[in-house]
C-alpha cells in the first residue's frame, strides 16, 4: 500500500482512485487451511442450493417458496397464505438471529455463506483462475496478445452459462422443480414472457459477477452497512493483532514484516492491519496468507486471527455480553412461541360466514335457521374425508349438499349450508354455536360463530 493509500483508506473506497476511476481488485487464490474449509463449505451451501427444492420429505419439498399459489415449504413443513402469522413469526426469528449471530460472530456470514460471496469467490473467481491464471501471472498472461482475446471470450461464454444455471437454480425454489422441468422442455414461444424475465435476470447476474463483483459487498448491502451498529468490541472479528505485529516492517520488533501479502489476497482489497472496516467480509483469506509468512519466518501462527478487540488487548477471547445474552433470550422465547404455534396448527383452515344480507328463517313453529357460506381449504399433502358436526348447542343440525366432503390435497371446498336451531337453544339475538371439523372419529378443527335469531 502505498504513502497515499495508507491516509486515504477512510477518505473513499478503496476501489476508487484519487481521478475517481475504478480500481480493479484481483485478488491472488488464497491458500491454507481456512480457505479448504471455506471451499467445502460453500459446495455444501451449493449442494444444498441446488437440492433443497427438488428433496421432499413426507411429500412436501425441503424448501419452496411458491408465491404464485401462496404456498411456501420451509423445511418440509407446509405453509399456506392463512398461516400468515407463522411466516411472519419465522422472518422476525431469521432477523433476531441475524442480529445475534452477527453480534458474536461479526460478518462470518458474508465470507463463508453469503449467496453473492459463494458464487464470486468460488466459482466465478475459480473460473477465472483457471483461464487467467493466478494474480500475479496476470499481467504476464495478457501480454499474450493471441492467446487473450479467445480466454476472454472463453471466460465471459462460461460466465453467462453459469449465470443462466443460477438462474435456474433459484427458480427452482419458487416454482419446484418438476414446473422447472416443464417450463425448460416445452417450447420457448409457449412462455415467451417469463423466457425474457429469465434471460435478463442472468445478465444481470453476469454483470454482478463479471463486472460489479466485491462492489455489492463494500457498497450496497445493507447487512455490511449494519455492521458499525451490531458490533461491539467482544465481536469476533478477522483482526490484525496490532499489539504483536507493531511496529511492522522487515527491520523492526514487530512480528508484521509489512509484506502486503494478506492485502494481495483480500477480494475487497483493504488492508485489514487498518483496524476491523466495513468492507472486510470476514471471508478469512488474509489469515492464511499471513499464517504462510509467519511459518516461513519461524513465528506463531495468528498474527492475523479471528478474534475480538477485547480479546487482542486483553488476551482473552469472550463472546459473552449483556447484548448476545439478551438476543440470545429473545431467541429462545421466539423459537418456543414458532414450536406451540405449528404444534397447534390444524391440517384444514375453515372459514364459515354467515351470508351477508340474510338474517333467520323460520322452519315451522320451533326451529330456526341461518345460512352460511363454507370454505374449508386442506393444507396437508394428503387427501381427506371430513364431516362437519354441531358441537354446541345441543339442540340443532348441520344441512349440506354432502353429508362428507372429499377434499383432495392443496384444493379449496366452498359450498352454501344452513344451521337450524331449535328454539330453546336460541338465548339472544346473536348465540354462540361450535362447529367441529371432523376425520372420521377424528377432530381437527373447531369453528366460533354466531347464529342470528330474534331479540329476547
Ligand atoms: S501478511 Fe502478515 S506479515 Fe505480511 S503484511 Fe500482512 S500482516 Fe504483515
Ligand atoms: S481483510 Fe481479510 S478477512 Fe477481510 S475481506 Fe480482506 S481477506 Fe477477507
Amino acid at each position: 500500500m502505498s504513502k497515499t493509500e495508507e491516509t486515504t483508506f477512510r477518505d473513499r473506497p478503496i476501489n476508487i482512485d484519487d481521478t475517481g476511476r475504478r480500481k480493479w481488485i484481483q485478488a491472488r487464490q488464497p491458500k491454507g487451511k481456512w480457505y479448504n474449509r471455506r471451499t467445502w463449505f460453500a459446495w455444501c451451501c451449493i449442494l444444498f442450493l441446488v437440492l433443497a427444492p427438488i428433496i421432499k420429505i413426507n411429500g412436501n419439498p425441503l424448501m419452496l417458496f411458491d408465491i404464485a399459489h401462496r404456498n411456501f415449504s420451509i423445511f418440509a413443513v407446509q405453509f399456506w397464505a392463512q398461516d400468515a402469522n407463522i411466516l411472519a413469526l419465522i422472518m422476525l426469528i431469521v432477523v433476531v438471529f441475524i442480529v445475534l449471530f452477527t453480534v458474536i460472530f461479526g460478518r462470518l456470514w458474508c465470507g463463508w455463506a453469503c449467496p453473492q460471496t459463494i458464487f464470486l469467490e468460488m466459482v466465478y473467481r475459480r473460473i477465472e483462475y483457471l483461464i487467467d491464471g493466478n494474480h500475479r501471472n496476470i499481467r504476464k498472461e495478457q501480454s499474450n496478445k493471441h492467446n487473450l482475446v479467445f480466454r476472454r471470450i472463453l471466460k465471459h461464454v462460461i460466465f453467462l452459462i453459469v449465470s443462466v444455471l443460477i438462474t435456474n437454480i433459484m427458480l427452482m425454489w419458487f416454482v419446484g422443480h418438476e414446473r422447472l422441468i416443464e417450463i425448460i422442455t416445452s417450447p420457448i414461444r409457449d412462455h415467451l414472457l417469463g423466457f425474457g424475465v429469465l434471460m435478463g435476470i442472468s445478465i444481470f447476474y453476469y454483470w454482478i459477477y463479471a463486472y460489479f463483483r466485491e462492489q455489492v459487498c463494500t457498497m450496497i448491502c445493507p447487512y455490511g452497512r449494519m455492521q458499525g451498529v451490531l458490533m461491539d468490541s467482544k465481536s469476533l472479528s478477522v483482526i490484525y493483532d496490532y499489539k504483536r505485529g507493531e511496529p511492522r516492517g522487515s527491520k523492526t520488533s514487530g512480528d508484521c514484516i509489512d509484506c502486503s501479502r494478506c492485502i494481495s489476497v483480500c477480494p475487497t482489497g483493504i488492508d485489514i492491519k487498518n483496524g476491523t472496516q466495513l468492507e472486510c467480509i470476514n471471508c478469512t483469506a488474509c489469515i492464511d496468507e499471513c499464517n504462510q509468512v509467519m511459518k516461513k519466518l519461524k513465528k506463531p501462527a495468528g498474527l492475523i486471527r479471528f478474534d475480538s478487540v477485547f480479546g487482542v488487548e486483553n488476551g482473552i477471547r469472550s463472546i459473552i455480553n449483556t447484548r448476545s445474552i439478551a438476543y440470545s433470550f429473545v431467541s429462545v422465547i421466539l423459537l418456543v412461541i414458532l414450536g406451540f404455534t405449528i404444534a397447534g396448527r390444524t391440517p384444514v383452515e375453515t372459514s364459515l360466514l354467515r351470508v351477508p344480507g340474510t338474517i333467520y328463517q323460520e322452519i315451522g313453529t320451533d326451529t330456526l335457521s341461518n345460512v352460511y357460506t363454507l370454505k374449508v381449504l386442506n393444507k396437508s399433502n394428503k387427501n381427506k374425508n371430513i364431516q362437519l358436526r354441531l358441537l354446541s348447542p345441543e339442540h340443532g343440525s348441520i344441512q349440506m349438499a354432502a353429508n362428507k366432503i372429499s377434499l383432495p390435497e392443496d384444493e379449496t371446498y366452498e359450498n352454501i349450508l344452513l344451521i337450524k336451531l331449535h328454539r330453546k337453544s336460541i338465548n339472544s339475538s346473536s348465540t354462540k354455536i361450535i362447529v367441529g371439523i371432523f376425520e372420521e372419529e377424528n377432530m381437527l378443527e373447531r369453528v366460533f360463530i354466531n347464529f342470528v335469531g330474534p331479540e329476547k
